[in-house]
């Protein structure tokens, strides 16, 4: 017996997100526009809500599935679909869900179109299941690549993951996009996966969802981004039964449930008002352009909190960030999320006076 690794471990890294950690530990009070969580803590009452819980003694196993009336409330809150609630499972955040489905589904071989910038995650996670990410480059509109789908979708090809609004671009899908994209998947029979945990921070148009579009998906959601409770691990999935049945079988072997008081405390996070944050967001999201367009080349997003910004000419993505780090200022190297390695990441959940500190570094940055 010797004690050796998995071979399946080999299939993934961790070596783009370590170097940038690596690189923050040596600064010591950096501008940190790298880290993609709110900045925000979770409102008072949700706090409140979870320590009551624990005094009440909500703090055995819940069912596999998740506690019924957090289900009924995400059931009620989807207006736009008429949703059993055996289409509903409460998961340990969308990584959780995320985990569950691609184990549940992926083989071996088995394809799953990527749009690239990815979230990182997704990557992974495939090639940990012995999928295939395919990637299909979305630069430089970020809009869903509608005329190169065709054209990856093979005999192998099992699921399309959609990430609206996006990150790391903060693209959001019209609804016209995404009727182009159901009707491929249409077309070929395939399962969308829909990472919809921005769904709350969009800038503009409402956010659509293309579970309402396409029937053959399935909707992963949390509670990390819009009430900040990244670290209470709480989300939901919501799709086809004859998954979600196999996802909850699967859970019951591994996170048995999610967190039960977080389940609890999500009952009243539900009922918190977060649209006043999410202005906030929008401000930051415009101080941020307005501080950069005229330096570097950039989209407006139109959700989610960061900017996928370019390199300036005959700069790679790990320059960049190095030059950034040697001037205090801590943003992500695309190629993180990427096959390219022309851009960064920003995050701008952060508080307006590190942002103005962020943008008056990378004005300077942009032009050495
Ligand atoms: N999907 C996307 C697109 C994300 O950005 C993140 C968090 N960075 C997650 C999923 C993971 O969310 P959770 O905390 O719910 O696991």
């Amino acid at each position: 017996m010797n004690n050796a690794i998995a071979e399946r471990m080999s299939l993934i890294d961790s070596s783009g997100i370590r170097k940038v950690f690596a690189l923050a530990s040596k600064l010591k009070n950096p501008v940190n526009l790298s880290i993609g969580q709110p900045h925000f803590d979770v409102p008072e009452e949700i706090k409140k809500a979870a320590v009551g819980a624990i005094q009440d003694g909500s703090n055995k196993y819940t069912i596999t599935q998740g506690v019924h009336k957090l289900r009924e409330k995400i059931k009620a809150q989807q207006k736009e679909r008429n949703i059993d609630l055996e289409e509903i499972m409460i998961t340990s955040g969308v990584s959780g869900g995320l985990m569950l489905a691609f184990m549940c589904l992926i083989n071996p071989g088995d394809e799953v179109i990527v749009f690239d910038p990815y979230f990182v995650m997704y990557k992974h996670l495939i090639r940990i299941m012995g999928g295939i990410p395919v990637f299909v480059d979305t630069y430089p509109s970020f809009n869903i690549p509608v005329d190169k789908i065709e054209g990856v979708i093979s005999n192998k090809t099992k699921i399309i993951v959609v990430n609206s609004p996006c990150n790391p671009t903060g693209a959001v899908y019209s609804k016209n996009q995404l009727k182009s994209l159901a009707d491929i998947a249409t077309k070929h029979n395939i399962l969308i996966i829909s990472d919809e945990i921005y769904n709350e921070f969009v800038y503009g148009e409402d956010s659509v969802s293309i579970a309402e579009i396409y029937k053959n998906t399935l909707v992963l959601n949390g509670f990390s981004k819009t009430y900040a409770m990244t670290g209470w691990r709480l989300g939901w999935a919501e799709g086809p039964k004859w998954l979600l049945d196999e996802m909850i079988k699967l859970q019951q072997y591994t996170f048995v449930c999610a967190p039960s008081i977080v389940q609890y405390a999500g009952l009243k996070a539900m009922d918190y008002n977060a649209a006043h944050l999410i202005d906030s967001y929008k401000e930051k999201r415009d101080l941020m352009y307005n501080g950069l367009k005229d330096y570097f080349e950039i989209l407006k997003p139109e959700g989610a909190f960061y900017m996928f910004v370019k390199t300036p000419a005959g700069v790679t993505d790990e320059e960049f960030v190095s030059k950034a780090v040697e001037n205090n200022l801590l943003v992500i190297p695309g190629s993180v999320f990427s096959e390219r390695n022309t851009h960064f990441r920003i995050c701008y959940a952060a508080e307006n006076k590190v942002l103005y500190k962020g943008i008056e570094i990378l004005q300077n940055l942009s032009r050495k």
